[in-house]
Protein backbone atom coordinates (compact mmCIF):
# COMPACT_ATOMS: atom_id res chain seq x y z
CA UNK A 1 0.00 0.00 0.00
CA UNK A 2 2.92 2.09 0.91
CA UNK A 3 6.12 2.33 -0.21
CA UNK A 4 7.74 2.39 3.06
CA UNK A 5 11.24 2.10 1.83
CA UNK A 6 10.98 5.44 -0.56
CA UNK A 7 8.91 7.18 2.49
CA UNK A 8 11.91 6.49 5.11
CA UNK A 9 14.08 8.34 2.35
CA UNK A 10 12.52 11.25 2.43
CA UNK A 11 13.29 11.48 6.49
CA UNK A 12 17.03 11.93 6.39
CA UNK A 13 17.23 11.49 10.68
CA UNK A 14 15.40 8.00 10.76
CA UNK A 15 18.98 7.25 9.44
CA UNK A 16 20.60 8.68 12.63
CA UNK A 17 22.61 5.95 15.12
CA UNK A 18 23.61 6.85 18.45
CA UNK A 19 24.69 3.32 19.63
CA UNK A 20 24.16 0.84 17.25
CA UNK A 21 21.24 0.94 14.92
CA UNK A 22 18.97 3.72 13.44
CA UNK A 23 16.94 4.99 15.65
CA UNK A 24 13.49 3.71 16.37
CA UNK A 25 11.62 6.77 16.85
CA UNK A 26 7.92 6.55 18.77
CA UNK A 27 7.41 9.66 20.21
CA UNK A 28 5.97 11.15 16.95
CA UNK A 29 3.18 12.40 19.09
CA UNK A 30 5.38 14.65 20.73
CA UNK A 31 6.58 15.92 17.37
CA UNK A 32 7.11 14.42 14.21
CA UNK A 33 10.51 14.48 12.02
CA UNK A 34 10.59 16.64 8.77
CA UNK A 35 10.58 15.26 5.10
CA UNK A 36 13.22 17.11 3.11
CA UNK A 37 10.81 18.72 0.78
CA UNK A 38 10.11 20.25 4.23
CA UNK A 39 12.84 21.56 5.02
CA UNK A 40 14.49 22.30 1.14
CA UNK A 41 11.55 25.22 1.23
CA UNK A 42 12.23 26.67 4.19
CA UNK A 43 15.99 26.71 2.94
CA UNK A 44 15.29 28.00 -0.30
CA UNK A 45 12.59 30.35 0.69
CA UNK A 46 15.02 31.79 2.94
CA UNK A 47 18.14 32.18 0.44
CA UNK A 48 15.92 33.26 -2.46
CA UNK A 49 12.38 34.83 -1.82
CA UNK A 50 12.40 36.17 1.82
CA UNK A 51 10.36 39.73 2.06
CA UNK A 52 8.25 40.62 4.90
CA UNK A 53 4.65 40.01 4.34
CA UNK A 54 1.56 42.36 3.66
CA UNK A 55 4.02 45.43 3.61
CA UNK A 56 6.07 46.64 0.57
CA UNK A 57 5.33 46.87 -3.09
CA UNK A 58 8.86 45.11 -4.23
CA UNK A 59 8.55 41.87 -5.71
CA UNK A 60 10.37 40.12 -3.29
CA UNK A 61 7.58 41.33 -1.10
CA UNK A 62 5.07 40.49 -3.30
CA UNK A 63 6.58 36.98 -3.96
CA UNK A 64 6.54 36.20 0.43
CA UNK A 65 3.21 37.58 0.51
CA UNK A 66 1.45 35.60 -2.39
CA UNK A 67 3.42 32.17 -1.11
CA UNK A 68 1.92 33.01 2.33
CA UNK A 69 -1.60 33.46 1.31
CA UNK A 70 -1.91 30.23 -0.53
CA UNK A 71 -0.39 28.57 2.68
CA UNK A 72 -3.47 29.67 4.11
CA UNK A 73 -5.54 28.77 1.18
CA UNK A 74 -3.90 24.90 1.26
CA UNK A 75 -4.98 25.09 4.94
CA UNK A 76 -8.83 26.31 4.10
CA UNK A 77 -8.77 23.18 1.83
CA UNK A 78 -7.18 20.48 4.23
CA UNK A 79 -9.87 21.68 6.65
CA UNK A 80 -12.60 21.86 4.12
CA UNK A 81 -12.81 25.43 5.59
CA UNK A 82 -15.59 27.77 4.19
CA UNK A 83 -13.11 30.68 3.43
CA UNK A 84 -10.02 31.97 3.99
CA UNK A 85 -10.90 34.41 6.33
CA UNK A 86 -11.70 31.45 9.08
CA UNK A 87 -7.87 30.30 9.00
CA UNK A 88 -5.85 32.43 11.40
CA UNK A 89 -2.05 31.49 11.42
CA UNK A 90 -1.06 30.92 15.18
CA UNK A 91 2.35 29.85 16.95
CA UNK A 92 0.57 26.10 17.45
CA UNK A 93 -1.99 24.55 19.19
CA UNK A 94 -1.55 26.10 22.90
CA UNK A 95 -1.84 29.47 21.38
CA UNK A 96 -4.55 29.06 19.00
CA UNK A 97 -6.49 27.89 22.01
CA UNK A 98 -5.22 30.51 24.53
CA UNK A 99 -6.19 32.82 21.45
CA UNK A 100 -9.81 31.25 21.61
CA UNK A 101 -10.15 31.12 25.67
CA UNK A 102 -9.18 34.81 25.86
CA UNK A 103 -10.83 36.58 23.00
CA UNK A 104 -14.12 34.53 23.31
CA UNK A 105 -14.15 34.33 26.83
CA UNK A 106 -13.29 38.18 27.19
CA UNK A 107 -16.53 38.46 24.93
CA UNK A 108 -19.08 35.45 25.84
CA UNK A 109 -17.76 34.34 29.46
CA UNK A 110 -19.42 35.89 32.55
CA UNK A 111 -19.71 35.22 36.46
CA UNK A 112 -21.36 31.55 37.05
CA UNK A 113 -21.33 30.82 33.42
CA UNK A 114 -19.23 27.37 32.77
CA UNK A 115 -17.07 25.93 30.43
CA UNK A 116 -17.21 22.23 29.70
CA UNK A 117 -13.98 20.07 28.67
CA UNK A 118 -12.90 16.84 28.79
CA UNK A 119 -11.26 14.31 31.26
CA UNK A 120 -8.54 13.73 28.39
CA UNK A 121 -7.43 17.03 28.20
CA UNK A 122 -3.80 18.02 27.50
CA UNK A 123 -2.49 20.90 29.73
CA UNK A 124 -2.86 23.47 27.00
CA UNK A 125 -6.46 22.54 26.62
CA UNK A 126 -6.77 23.22 30.29
CA UNK A 127 -5.19 25.96 31.67
CA UNK A 128 -5.76 28.79 29.52
CA UNK A 129 -9.60 28.12 30.80
CA UNK A 130 -8.70 28.01 33.75
CA UNK A 131 -7.05 32.04 33.74
CA UNK A 132 -10.31 33.13 31.75
CA UNK A 133 -12.53 31.16 34.39
CA UNK A 134 -10.99 32.71 37.22
CA UNK A 135 -11.20 36.37 35.45
CA UNK A 136 -14.55 36.13 34.51
CA UNK A 137 -15.61 34.17 37.97
CA UNK A 138 -17.02 31.11 35.30
CA UNK A 139 -16.61 27.47 36.13
CA UNK A 140 -14.83 24.28 34.46
CA UNK A 141 -17.09 21.27 34.18
CA UNK A 142 -15.65 18.03 33.29
CA UNK A 143 -17.26 15.51 30.94
CA UNK A 144 -15.74 12.26 33.08
CA UNK A 145 -14.12 8.79 30.99
CA UNK A 146 -14.14 5.07 32.28
CA UNK A 147 -11.40 2.92 32.75
CA UNK A 148 -10.65 2.35 28.57
CA UNK A 149 -9.98 5.82 28.39
CA UNK A 150 -13.11 6.49 27.03
CA UNK A 151 -15.74 9.69 27.34
CA UNK A 152 -18.66 8.45 29.63
CA UNK A 153 -21.59 10.38 27.82
CA UNK A 154 -24.57 9.20 29.21
CA UNK A 155 -24.91 12.27 31.16
CA UNK A 156 -23.66 14.78 28.08
CA UNK A 157 -27.25 16.16 28.30
CA UNK A 158 -27.41 17.54 32.02
CA UNK A 159 -23.17 18.59 31.98
CA UNK A 160 -24.72 20.85 28.68
CA UNK A 161 -26.59 23.32 30.52
CA UNK A 162 -28.35 26.88 30.04
CA UNK A 163 -25.09 28.48 31.48
CA UNK A 164 -22.18 26.17 29.14
CA UNK A 165 -20.98 28.86 27.08
CA UNK A 166 -18.33 26.63 25.28
CA UNK A 167 -17.34 23.53 25.39
CA UNK A 168 -13.56 22.08 24.45
CA UNK A 169 -11.98 18.83 23.77
CA UNK A 170 -9.43 16.79 21.82
CA UNK A 171 -10.36 14.63 18.87
CA UNK A 172 -7.76 12.31 19.43
CA UNK A 173 -6.01 12.03 23.06
CA UNK A 174 -2.05 12.48 23.01
CA UNK A 175 -1.75 9.95 26.28
CA UNK A 176 -4.06 7.30 25.46
CA UNK A 177 -4.87 7.57 21.40
CA UNK A 178 -8.78 7.54 21.88
CA UNK A 179 -10.59 8.35 19.04
CA UNK A 180 -13.74 10.71 20.68
CA UNK A 181 -16.86 10.90 18.84
CA UNK A 182 -16.37 14.93 18.78
CA UNK A 183 -19.23 14.92 15.71
CA UNK A 184 -21.82 13.74 18.27
CA UNK A 185 -20.50 15.93 20.65
CA UNK A 186 -20.78 18.86 18.77
CA UNK A 187 -24.26 17.87 17.81
CA UNK A 188 -25.39 17.64 21.30
CA UNK A 189 -23.87 21.21 21.96
CA UNK A 190 -25.46 22.80 19.27
CA UNK A 191 -28.88 21.44 19.67
CA UNK A 192 -28.57 24.11 22.82
CA UNK A 193 -26.72 26.03 20.88
CA UNK A 194 -23.26 25.50 22.54
CA UNK A 195 -19.86 26.11 20.45
CA UNK A 196 -17.34 23.64 20.85
CA UNK A 197 -13.66 23.87 20.12
CA UNK A 198 -12.03 20.60 18.83
CA UNK A 199 -8.39 20.22 19.80
CA UNK A 200 -6.70 18.47 16.86
CA UNK A 201 -3.38 18.34 17.42
CA UNK A 202 -3.35 15.01 17.70
CA UNK A 203 -5.85 14.10 14.76
CA UNK A 204 -4.89 15.97 11.53
CA UNK A 205 -1.80 14.02 10.86
CA UNK A 206 -3.87 10.54 11.14
CA UNK A 207 -7.27 11.33 9.60
CA UNK A 208 -8.89 13.21 7.15
CA UNK A 209 -11.06 16.11 8.83
CA UNK A 210 -13.72 18.22 7.69
CA UNK A 211 -14.48 21.14 9.56
CA UNK A 212 -18.05 21.39 7.68
CA UNK A 213 -18.82 18.40 8.07
CA UNK A 214 -18.04 17.95 11.94
CA UNK A 215 -19.51 21.78 12.17
CA UNK A 216 -17.04 22.32 14.50
CA UNK A 217 -16.70 26.06 15.73
CA UNK A 218 -13.27 26.21 16.56
CA UNK A 219 -10.46 23.56 15.39
CA UNK A 220 -6.60 23.67 15.91
CA UNK A 221 -3.39 22.16 15.92
CA UNK A 222 0.33 22.64 15.29
CA UNK A 223 2.62 22.02 12.21
CA UNK A 224 5.12 20.30 13.77
CA UNK A 225 3.15 17.41 14.62
CA UNK A 226 2.44 17.08 11.18
CA UNK A 227 5.13 16.78 9.07
CA UNK A 228 5.74 20.64 9.55
CA UNK A 229 8.13 22.87 10.97
CA UNK A 230 7.89 24.31 14.93
CA UNK A 231 6.38 27.11 15.53
CA UNK A 232 3.77 27.39 13.24
CA UNK A 233 -0.05 26.38 13.93
CA UNK A 234 -3.63 26.95 12.76
CA UNK A 235 -7.06 28.23 14.68
CA UNK A 236 -9.90 27.84 12.06
CA UNK A 237 -13.15 29.15 13.59
CA UNK A 238 -16.52 29.92 11.89
CA UNK A 239 -16.41 33.40 10.99
CA UNK A 240 -19.65 34.61 12.61
CA UNK A 241 -17.42 33.78 15.97
CA UNK A 242 -14.07 35.71 14.91
CA UNK A 243 -16.29 38.58 13.60
CA UNK A 244 -17.57 38.68 17.12
CA UNK A 245 -14.27 38.22 18.48
CA UNK A 246 -11.98 40.97 19.95
CA UNK A 247 -8.58 41.02 18.53
CA UNK A 248 -6.00 39.03 20.86
CA UNK A 249 -3.14 41.07 20.59
CA UNK A 250 -2.31 44.39 19.19
CA UNK A 251 0.23 45.90 16.42
CA UNK A 252 1.42 46.10 13.19
CA UNK A 253 -0.87 43.89 10.26
CA UNK A 254 -4.00 43.93 12.39
CA UNK A 255 -4.91 47.37 12.03
CA UNK A 256 -7.42 49.22 9.40
CA UNK A 257 -6.69 52.73 11.24
CA UNK A 258 -4.70 54.08 14.20
CA UNK A 259 -5.14 57.27 15.50
CA UNK A 260 -4.30 58.30 19.39
CA UNK A 261 -8.00 58.60 19.74
CA UNK A 262 -8.94 55.31 18.13
CA UNK A 263 -8.26 52.72 16.12
CA UNK A 264 -9.93 50.39 13.99
CA UNK A 265 -9.13 46.74 13.26
CA UNK A 266 -8.59 44.87 9.73
CA UNK A 267 -10.94 42.65 8.11
CA UNK A 268 -10.24 38.23 9.09
CA UNK A 269 -8.23 36.91 9.31
CA UNK A 270 -5.54 39.50 9.73
CA UNK A 271 -7.23 40.56 13.01
CA UNK A 272 -5.84 38.35 15.04
CA UNK A 273 -2.36 38.10 13.25
CA UNK A 274 -0.53 40.85 14.75
CA UNK A 275 3.15 41.67 14.12
CA UNK A 276 5.70 40.03 11.49
CA UNK A 277 3.21 36.65 11.15
CA UNK A 278 5.44 33.45 11.06
CA UNK A 279 5.42 33.43 7.15
CA UNK A 280 7.93 31.07 6.21
CA UNK A 281 7.17 28.56 8.49
CA UNK A 282 3.55 28.97 7.20
CA UNK A 283 4.89 27.96 3.52
CA UNK A 284 6.77 25.11 5.07
CA UNK A 285 3.52 23.81 6.74
CA UNK A 286 1.95 23.98 3.57
CA UNK A 287 4.58 22.31 1.70
CA UNK A 288 4.18 19.51 4.48
CA UNK A 289 0.51 19.26 3.77
CA UNK A 290 0.85 19.05 0.44
CA UNK A 291 3.41 16.24 1.18
CA UNK A 292 0.93 14.39 3.69
CA UNK A 293 -1.13 14.72 1.17
CA UNK A 294 0.58 13.43 -1.66
CA UNK A 295 0.87 10.27 0.62
CA UNK A 296 -2.86 10.36 0.83
CA UNK A 297 -4.26 10.56 4.56
CA UNK A 298 -6.58 7.69 4.00
CA UNK A 299 -3.60 5.33 3.13
CA UNK A 300 -1.84 6.96 6.40
CA UNK A 301 -4.93 5.76 8.62
CA UNK A 302 -4.68 2.31 7.21
CA UNK A 303 -1.39 1.81 7.56
CA UNK A 304 -0.83 2.96 10.93
CA UNK A 305 -4.27 1.30 12.22
CA UNK A 306 -2.52 -2.12 10.85
CA UNK A 307 0.73 -1.13 12.76
CA UNK A 308 -1.20 -0.35 16.00
CA UNK A 309 -3.03 -3.55 15.95
CA UNK A 310 0.39 -5.49 15.13
CA UNK A 311 1.71 -3.40 18.15
CA UNK A 312 -1.11 -4.71 20.43
CA UNK A 313 -0.70 -7.82 20.08
CA UNK A 314 2.81 -7.95 20.04
CA UNK A 315 3.61 -5.83 23.10
CA UNK A 316 1.26 -8.50 24.86
CA UNK A 317 4.25 -10.73 25.12
CA UNK A 318 6.22 -8.52 27.33
CA UNK A 319 5.76 -9.27 31.00
CA UNK A 320 3.92 -7.31 33.79
CA UNK A 321 2.53 -4.71 30.92
CA UNK A 322 -0.46 -2.74 32.17
CA UNK A 323 -2.59 -0.79 28.87
CA UNK A 324 -3.82 2.40 29.37
CA UNK A 325 -6.49 3.46 27.23
CA UNK A 326 -7.76 -0.11 25.76
CA UNK A 327 -10.84 1.93 23.42
CA UNK A 328 -11.84 0.14 20.12
CA UNK A 329 -11.21 3.66 18.87
CA UNK A 330 -7.22 4.97 18.71
CA UNK A 331 -4.96 6.25 16.65
CA UNK A 332 -1.77 4.74 16.47
CA UNK A 333 -0.82 5.47 20.43
CA UNK A 334 -0.10 2.75 22.85
CA UNK A 335 0.45 3.85 26.34
CA UNK A 336 1.56 1.27 29.28
CA UNK A 337 3.19 0.72 32.17
CA UNK A 338 5.20 -2.25 33.63
CA UNK A 339 4.53 -3.64 36.91
CA UNK A 340 6.66 -2.09 39.63
CA UNK A 341 8.62 -0.35 37.33
CA UNK A 342 8.97 3.68 37.19
CA UNK A 343 8.42 4.41 33.61
CA UNK A 344 11.48 6.90 33.33
CA UNK A 345 13.85 3.98 34.14
CA UNK A 346 12.17 1.98 30.56
CA UNK A 347 13.06 4.94 28.89
CA UNK A 348 16.23 5.22 29.35
CA UNK A 349 17.24 1.73 29.15
CA UNK A 350 15.20 1.76 25.64
CA UNK A 351 16.81 4.67 24.68
CA UNK A 352 20.52 3.21 25.27
CA UNK A 353 18.53 0.57 22.70
CA UNK A 354 18.24 3.41 19.95
CA UNK A 355 14.47 3.68 20.59
CA UNK A 356 12.65 6.40 21.23
CA UNK A 357 9.52 6.83 23.45
CA UNK A 358 8.09 9.04 25.45
CA UNK A 359 7.79 8.72 29.07
CA UNK A 360 5.86 10.71 32.01
CA UNK A 361 2.59 12.29 31.98
CA UNK A 362 2.22 13.25 28.99
CA UNK A 363 1.04 16.82 30.09
CA UNK A 364 -2.28 15.44 30.74
CA UNK A 365 -1.88 15.22 34.84
CA UNK A 366 -5.73 14.63 35.44
CA UNK A 367 -5.86 11.91 33.14
CA UNK A 368 -2.93 10.13 35.39
CA UNK A 369 -4.44 10.97 38.35
CA UNK A 370 -7.60 9.42 37.23
CA UNK A 371 -5.22 6.04 37.02
CA UNK A 372 -3.68 6.83 39.70
CA UNK A 373 -0.25 6.85 38.10
CA UNK A 374 2.25 9.45 37.47
CA UNK A 375 2.99 8.34 33.62
CA UNK A 376 3.20 5.88 31.23
CA UNK A 377 6.07 4.59 28.50
CA UNK A 378 3.64 6.35 25.30
CA UNK A 379 4.66 4.59 22.02
CA UNK A 380 3.14 6.74 18.79
CA UNK A 381 3.72 6.02 15.41
CA UNK A 382 3.55 7.55 12.15
CA UNK A 383 3.17 6.42 8.80
CA UNK A 384 6.95 5.89 8.24
CA UNK A 385 7.24 3.18 11.30
CA UNK A 386 7.42 -0.48 10.01
CA UNK A 387 6.39 -3.47 11.82
CA UNK A 388 10.26 -4.45 12.25
CA UNK A 389 10.75 -1.69 14.43
CA UNK A 390 7.86 -2.92 16.86
CA UNK A 391 9.16 -6.55 16.76
CA UNK A 392 12.75 -4.74 17.95
CA UNK A 393 11.08 -2.81 20.02
CA UNK A 394 9.08 -5.32 21.88
CA UNK A 395 12.06 -7.50 22.45
CA UNK A 396 13.86 -4.89 23.70
CA UNK A 397 11.20 -4.32 26.07
CA UNK A 398 11.40 -7.52 27.16
CA UNK A 399 14.89 -7.49 27.95
CA UNK A 400 14.27 -4.44 29.87
CA UNK A 401 11.49 -5.33 31.56
CA UNK A 402 14.14 -8.78 32.80
CA UNK A 403 16.32 -6.38 34.10
CA UNK A 404 14.25 -3.97 36.11
CA UNK A 405 12.21 -6.72 37.95
N1 LIG B 1 -3.21 19.30 22.59
C1 LIG B 1 -2.80 18.06 22.39
C2 LIG B 1 -3.80 16.94 22.33
C3 LIG B 1 -1.43 17.79 22.23
O1 LIG B 1 -1.01 16.56 22.03
C4 LIG B 1 -0.51 18.87 22.29
C5 LIG B 1 0.97 18.64 22.17
N2 LIG B 1 1.46 17.55 22.88
C6 LIG B 1 -1.00 20.15 22.48
C7 LIG B 1 -2.35 20.33 22.64
C8 LIG B 1 -0.09 21.34 22.53
O2 LIG B 1 0.53 21.49 21.30
P1 LIG B 1 1.73 22.54 21.10
O3 LIG B 1 2.70 22.24 22.18
O4 LIG B 1 2.25 22.20 19.74
O5 LIG B 1 1.14 23.89 21.19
Amino acid sequence: MLDIDKIRKDFPILETVKYKRPIVYFDNGATTQKPKVVTDTLTNFYLSKNANIHRAVHFLSQESTNAYETARTTIKSFLNASSEKEIIFTSGTTESINLVASSFGERFIFKGDEILISELEHHSNIVPWQFIAEKKGAIIKVIPMNNKGELILDNLDNLLSDKTKIVTLNQVSNSLGTINPVKKIIAAAHKKEIPVLIDGAQSVQHMKVDVQDLDADFFVFSGHKLYGPTGIGVLYGKEKWLEAMPPYKGGGDMIKKVSFEKTTYADLPLKFEAGTANYIDAIGLKSAIDYVQGVGLQNIAEYENDLLKYAEQKLKEVPNIIFYGTSVNKAATISFGIKGVHPTDVGTLLDKLDIAVRTGSHCTQPLMDFYGISGTIRASFAFYNMKEEIDYFTESLKKVVMMLT
